[in-house]
């Protein structure tokens, strides 16, 4: 930074007139309104102190930026200008004074209003109907934006007057109401487009589209705030009259006007809106103050870019600027992985931040940020403050690339993000201590195990009182560690370890769904048990297999093959087991049809050669028999190798087909298998 003034003065006008066509004419701006303010005001300030040396492209001389070309162009007859603004009381007390002394009276009416952050636009109605709708621009010439006005809806395509006025044009803004907003973004992401940094940006790039019918699909809403023409019929005397006129022509204005005689008045209504501001439906950053009397405010007249009869008096900034020191991976409830951005701690809004969303992967991708970047930073009420844009020419040279580790801070688990998949997730599900409360509530839920008793409230105690880890665990408890729980009564307890006692008895598809796996709701749970029949044919089935299943895709096989790899949770599931979890295990009917062996019974005795019994009886199941350890009549062959026993010869006396080594290799082979 220099001391030079006159350099100073250049550099400041070639800053703020490049933020202003990032901001005003791509919709994209460079750095926060706070940033940009300051440099204004100190432009401002030196331009008094030095006159002369003032630019001839000097922002603080404009409104806005000329006009994009795309569109067709708008003269507006009425200037379209800015508002003066203040940040402190004592320049409204000031504003205050200069009215007065410039009117000779000791009080003046005034209206205060919310200052709506969005983007101006100006609506011509001629006898009732609207026939045009322009932007701000530069003030003198605005973009002709009709037919995006017309998909707004509570915009009035007709005046609702039976007499109309023979013209009319209504100022306004354009605000993108939060809900609105939210959702937008989120579909955005969802088809992985950039969303936008702020409401005010969604609904200036909203209305800027060169098709209409994208502008139809954004929920965009026009607050009215003042009259440039009406001819054919008389004036209104005050502003306060004005916008009761406009209410009678259904166009919407802001419920949190008031009228003020005075400026404690004015204070006392800007503080009441700045307590309120996050309940309001919309973005506004400021209140404005106008002088109610519409004769006085011709008196008092322009000076250069704004009425001297009007002031912005700006709430503190939703946005600033701040540096990404380090970026933390923690884990949610439901094992989503979400990169944290640890900041140099700033105010924004009033409350200092030191930590920051940054969504997930492709976020970080999309805003190209690295840990050492100057990076704004928004604040909506409660809303998790985010990182919304990088200040690219304030990289360092040291700055850093941000990775998404392999394994779960929380529980060392593998992360998986299954391809085309936004979110990246741990995989540990039944051990995670981060996500073992949601774990445990889902798993006794009424369509899982359907363990009654075991409601929110109790789990959260369970946890927090470390009874409980994992949901092995539950059935580990006793009554007298139940009592120990507030809350909990003796018939309580009982009742709540008789549940898990009645819940041992199972469905394979139940205990499938209670797992909790990703992408495993009730259905594909119940369609794994009907393929598979058995708990050891999901978890060894590889993706292939898995994707035999009816609706099982490959982002679906690649989350069940992913939480069986994990060890902790194949423990789980085998405590769950041990404790006594049964459910009745079948041979797959899909299978039953169609595999060779179907519906038979093997037995295998004696010592092999060439294979394991393991490696055989796996081999046999693939073919569709079932391998018992006893022989009966029932049974379809019995396979004998060396040193064979007693029961090849209880096959004999019942007439059981009987089998070598040799010859279960060749019915192998004949099915195309070769186990070894
Ligand atoms: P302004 O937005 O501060 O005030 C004037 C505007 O207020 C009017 O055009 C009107 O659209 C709007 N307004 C909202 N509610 C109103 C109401 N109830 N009554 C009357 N008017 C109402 O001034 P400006 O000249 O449009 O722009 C300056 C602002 O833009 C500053 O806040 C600045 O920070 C921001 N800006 C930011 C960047 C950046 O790079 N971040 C660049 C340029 C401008």
């Amino acid at each position: 930074m220099t001391s030079d003034p006159d350099q100073r003065i250049r550099e400041l006008t070639e800053q703020l007139n490049h933020w202003s066509y990032r901001y005003y004419i791509l919709d994209d701006p460079a750095v926060p309104d706070a940033e940009y303010d300051r440099a204004f005001r100190e432009l401002q300030e030196l331009e008094a102190q030095y006159p002369d040396k003032a630019r001839s492209d000097s922002p603080t001389r404009r409104v806005g930026e000329a006009p994009l070309t795309e569109f067709d162009t708008v003269r507006h007859e009425v200037p379209m200008l800015s508002l003066g603004n203040a940040r402190e009381d004592d320049e409204v007390i000031a504003f205050d004074r200069r009215v007065r002394e410039a009117l000779g009276v000791e009080k003046v009416d005034y209206v205060a209003e919310p200052k709506f952050d969005g983007s101006a636009v100006s609506l011509l109605y001629q006898n009732g109907d609207l026939v045009r709708a322009a932007t701000r621009g530069d003030g003198g010439t605005g973009e002709d934006i009709t037919a995006n006005a017309r998909t707004i809806r509570n915009i009035p395509l007709v005046l609702n007057d039976d007499d109309p006025p023979a013209v009319l044009e209504v100022r306004g803004e354009v605000v993108m109401p939060h809900r609105g907003f939210e959702g937008l973004n989120e579909r955005r992401r969802q088809r992985g487009e950039a969303p936008f940094a702020n409401p005010r940006n969604a609904a200036a790039g909203s209305l800027r589209q060169l098709d209409s019918r994208i502008t139809a699909e954004r929920p965009l809403q026009f607050m009215g705030y003042s009259l440039a023409r009406l001819e054919g019929q008389s004036w209104p005397e005050t502003h306060d009259a004005t916008l009761d006129l406009l209410t009678g022509w259904d166009f919407i204005i802001s419920p949190e006007r008031s009228h003020c005689i005075g400026v404690e008045e004015l204070l006392a209504v800007y503080r009441d809106i700045l307590a309120r501001r996050d309940q309001l439906d919309y973005d506004i950053d400021g209140v404005v103050y106008k002088v109610d009397r519409l004769d006085w405010q011709r008196e008092l007249g322009f000076r250069s870019r704004e009425p001297r009869w009007a002031l912005a008096h700006k709430f503190p900034a939703r946005e600033e600027l701040t540096v990404l020191r380090d970026v933390e991976f923690q884990v949610g409830r439901t094992g989503a992985i979400t990169p944290v951005a640890r900041l140099d701690p700033v105010d924004v809004a009033g409350v200092t931040v030191s930590n920051a969303t940054l969504h997930n992967m492709d976020e970080i991708e999309r805003l190209d940020v690295r840990i050492g970047d100057t990076v704004t930073l928004y604040r909506a009420g409660d809303v998790i403050p985010k990182v919304v844009g990088v200040v690219a020419e304030r990289r360092p040279e040291n700055a850093r690339r941000i990775q998404m580790p392999s394994n779960c801070p929380a529980c060392g688990s593998e992360i998986y993000r299954p391809e085309g998949e936004v979110i990246a997730r741990c995989t540990g599900g039944l051990v995670c201590p981060a996500q073992q409360k949601e774990a445990i509530k889902h798993f006794a839920s009424r369509r899982a195990m359907d363990i009654d008793g075991l409601g929110e409230k109790i789990v959260d105690a369970l946890v927090d009182h470390d009874l409980v880890r994992n949901v092995a665990d539950l059935y580990h408890l006793k009554v007298d560690n139940l009592v120990q729980l507030e809350r909990l009564a003796d018939k309580s307890a009982n009742n709540l370890v008789q549940a898990l006692e009645q819940s041992k008895n199972t469905t394979l598809a139940r205990f499938l769904y209670a797992l909790g796996i990703r992408e495993v709701g009730e259905s594909t749970a119940r369609a794994l048990e009907a393929h598979f029949g058995r708990l050891e044919a999901v978890m060894n089935a590889d993706e292939d297999s898995l994707q035999q299943v009816p609706d099982v895709g490959p982002v679906v096989a690649g989350q069940i093959r992913h939480f069986f790899d994990q060890a902790h949770n194949v423990e789980v599931v085998q405590a769950l087991r041990d404790a006594g979890i049964t459910w009745r295990e079948f041979e797959p009917e899909a299978t039953q049809q169609e595999l060779p062996l179907a519906g038979q019974s093997w037995v295998l005795t004696g010592t092999l050669e060439q294979l394991t019994r393991d490696r055989a009886k796996q081999a046999l199941e693939e073919l569709g028999a079932r391998v018992t350890g006893s022989v009966s009549s029932k049974t379809a062959c019995v396979v004998a190798g060396e040193a064979a026993g007693s029961k090849l010869d209880k096959a004999r006396d019942l007439g059981v087909e009987v089998m070598d080594e040799q010859g279960l290799l060749e019915l192998f082979e004949s099915h195309g298998l070769k186990p070894e």
